[in-house]
């Protein structure tokens, strides 16, 4: 099939051939979803529509992509597609995995332990809910990841070292007390600095997720790229994000 692509200023036209997708020339995209819902339910910050993510998940099935969950990273470089949630919404968590199961896919998703169970406190007039420890439980039980967002969810690149191991430890053990051996971490907002790389060895923590405008990942598990999915990416949209913008001037 051929995609147009537009930007702001350019607009593309994307072979997008089995040629491009084959598995020899196969990459490692990580994709970050925030809430999953209607627009009436969720609005469009930060959300993403169940059958937007559902023609996602579609696309890179029917091209062969295997799944892949962020804890693989700690033992070898899989190539694939990878699905994280950050915040862990109770919309996400109630729409994405039956959403992507139908596609044969599991996803990640990025719990802040303090507030489990109850609203996104950084969201302001916006907060949303989270989900529940045993709607947590729930997706572990369904070959799913829960992984580490910091304990109160705060910007690491304005704390202390110390206090950035406080995020991450005290988020650790509170998600093992309850039973979910989180084994990866996503920083809130994207930051981080050189004292969070400190931080997650610390812990022992080896596979950190970032933000970026690029697939493509440093050498370093500890810092992979993720790029941010919008309400408006479509597949099409999606695509330019993927392909056509990282090689943008
Ligand atoms: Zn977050």
């Amino acid at each position: 099939m051929r995609a147009t692509l537009s930007s702001k200023n350019h607009s593309y036209r994307l072979d997008v051939s089995n040629k491009l997708f084959d598995t020899t020339i196969l990459k490692t995209v990580i994709l970050c979803y925030h809430k999953v819902g209607t627009e009436a339910e969720e609005g469009r910050w930060l959300n993403c529509a169940p059958e937007t993510l559902a023609s996602h998940a579609r696309f890179f099935q029917r091209f062969g992509w295997p799944g892949i969950l962020p804890r693989q990273f700690m033992a070898s470089r899989p190539k694939g597609i990878c699905f994280t949630f950050d915040d862990a919404y109770v919309s996400a968590v109630s729409h994405a995995p039956e959403v992507l199961e139908a596609s044969g896919y599991r996803g990640a998703f990025f719990a802040v332990p303090s507030l489990v169970g109850q609203v996104s406190s950084w969201d302001g007039d916006m907060a949303r809910p989270l989900a529940t420890w045993g709607e947590l439980l729930g997706l572990v039980g369904r070959g799913h990841e829960v992984g580490n967002h910091t304990f109160t969810h705060r910007r690491l690149a304005d704390l202390s070292l110390d206090e950035q191991i406080r995020e991450l430890s005290e988020a650790q053990k509170m998600l093992s007390d309850r039973g979910i051996r989180a084994e990866t971490v996503c920083h809130p907002y994207g930051s981080f600095n050189g004292d969070t790389l400190r931080a997650m060895k610390s812990v022992g923590l080896s596979v950190g997720l970032r933000l970026a405008k690029s697939p493509v990942y440093s050498e370093s598990t500890m810092e992979l790229n993720r790029i941010v999915v919008a309400f408006s990416d479509a597949l099409p949209k999606l695509l330019y994000k993927i392909y056509v913008r990282p090689k943008l001037p």
